[in-house]
C-alpha cells in the first residue's frame, strides 16, 4: 500500500487529503502542530486506525522537522507540503507592512517546504512513487497579479515557486518529481465561505494531477483542474 506524508493535516485541505487517501487504503502520516486538539483528525484516525498515524510537527521548527525525518526509517512515496499561512495583518498597503509577519510567512510558506524536502529526500528516493507536492497559490503568480496588494502572501508563494523550480532540477537525477500546485479558491478557514469550490472538489482534482505527474512534468505550476498556471 502506498503512503503519503501530509503537513497541516488537522484542518482544511490537509484534513481532506488525509481523508481521501485513507479511504483509498493509503497509509497516511498526518502531521500537525497540536495533535491533542486536532478533533477532526483524531476522529478520522479512529475510523482508519490501521492507516493513519498522527505526528507532531510545526513546520516552522526546523529542528523538529529533522527529528521527525530521523524517526522515519521507512520509505515515503509522496511528501505533501500543504501547511501554509495567510497572515491576517493588513498587508495590502505599503504603510501597513508588518515585517515580522512577512518573515514568518517566508519561513512557513517558502522555506519550510524546502526544509521538508531536504530532510525527507532520502526516504522519498527509496519510495515507489517519488513525488514532492507543494501547495502554492495563483496569488504567487506574477502573471496573474492584476490587482496588487497581499504583499506578504503573494511574495511568499512566488518564492516557493522559484525554490521548487530549482529543486526540480536537483531532484530529477534521483527520480523525484516535484511541482507547485494551486488548489483553486477553496472554502476552508483560509479561503473563506466565498471560495468557488469545496475541499472535496479541490482535493479530488489535485489527487488526479498528482497521480498523472511524471518526471517530465517536474518543475511545473499546475492548478487542481490540471491546467498549467502561467508563472
Ligand atoms: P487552512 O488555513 O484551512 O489550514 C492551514 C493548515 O496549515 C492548518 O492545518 C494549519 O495548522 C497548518 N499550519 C499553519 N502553520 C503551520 C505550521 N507552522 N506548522 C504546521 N502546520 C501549520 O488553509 P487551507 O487548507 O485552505 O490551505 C492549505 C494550503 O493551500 C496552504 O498552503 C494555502 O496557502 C494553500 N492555498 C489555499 C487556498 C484556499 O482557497 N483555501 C488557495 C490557494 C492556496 P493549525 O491548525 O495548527 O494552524
Amino acid at each position: 500500500m502506498p503512503n503519503v506524508l501530509i503537513t497541516g493535516a488537522n484542518r482544511g485541505l490537509g484534513l481532506e487529503f488525509s481523508k481521501q487517501y485513507a479511504e483509498d487504503g493509503w497509509r497516511v502520516f498526518a502531521c500537525c502542530r497540536n495533535p491533542d486538539t486536532a478533533k477532526e483528525l483524531l476522529e478520522l484516525t479512529a475510523k482508519h486506525s490501521s492507516l493513519i498515524s498522527i505526528h507532531t510537527l510545526d513546520v516552522g521548527n526546523f529542528n523538529q522537522i529533522d527529528e521527525l525525518a530521523q524517526s522515519f526509517s521507512q520509505p515515503i512515496d509522496i511528501l505533501l507540503n500543504n501547511a501554509g499561512i495567510y497572515p491576517a495583518s493588513p498587508n495590502g498597503k505599503l504603510a501597513n507592512s508588518d515585517y515580522d509577519k512577512w518573515l514568518e510567512a517566508f519561513r512557513i510558506n517558502s522555506l519550510a517546504p524546502f526544509k521538508m524536502a531536504q530532510a525527507f529526500a532520502g526516504q522519498i528516493e527509496k519510495g515507489q512513487i517519488k513525488k514532492i507536492i507543494n501547495l502554492t497559490s495563483k496569488m504567487g503568480s506574477l502573471d496573474d497579479n492584476t490587482s496588487g496588494g497581499s504583499y506578504i502572501y503573494r511574495s511568499s508563494k512566488t518564492a516557493l515557486n522559484m525554490i521548487i523550480k530549482s529543486l526540480s532540477f536537483e531532484l530529477a537525477p534521483h527520480g523525484i518529481s516535484t511541482i507547485v500546485l494551486h488548489p483553486g479558491w477553496v472554502q476552508t478557514d483560509m479561503g473563506g465561505p466565498n471560495g468557488l469550490i469545496n475541499a472535496q472538489q479541490s482535493v479530488s482534482g489535485m489527487r488526479k494531477v498528482i497521480e498523472k505527474l511524471t518526471l517530465a512534468d517536474s518543475g511545473k505550476f499546475f492548478a487542481y483542474d490540471g491546467k498549467v498556471v502561467p508563472w
